[in-house]
């Protein structure tokens, strides 16, 4: 059994807080510190590492609805972090990136923000 099957049926989506399916799951990368171990994100170009990670419903994604929380998987158990709490990350450590990829700061970053 993977993670995501272990997990993903019991978290909920983090803007619209319904239960998730295994069939279609949206990994959302955040720009907030994640103060746990376990999902979290980052890139290895930027050094960066250990961002928050939420789980979105594709209706959420097609409605760019607003992220409530980070998800934190530790153990059998689900926690919610609601993003209010958690520090933000400034986007410009990201910035070598635009170096690689000249479009890289056009882009939209995710949905919610
Ligand atoms: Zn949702």
């Amino acid at each position: 059994m993977s993670v995501l099957d272990k997990f993903v049926p019991k978290t909920k989506c983090c803007a619209c807080e319904t239960p998730l399916s295994l069939e279609h799951v949206n990994g959302i990368c955040l720009l907030k510190e994640a103060t746990w171990k376990f999902p979290v994100w980052g890139n290895i170009l930027v050094k960066v590492w250990g961002l928050a990670v939420a789980f979105v419903c594709d209706e959420c994604v097609r409605k760019k609805a607003v992220i409530k929380f980070a998800v934190e998987w530790i153990g059998d158990e689900v926690k919610y972090h609601p993003l209010v709490q958690l520090k933000d990350v400034d986007p410009k450590v990201f910035e070598p990136l635009a170096r690689l990829d000249p479009t890289f700061q056009q882009r939209s970053y995710g949905i919610g923000g």
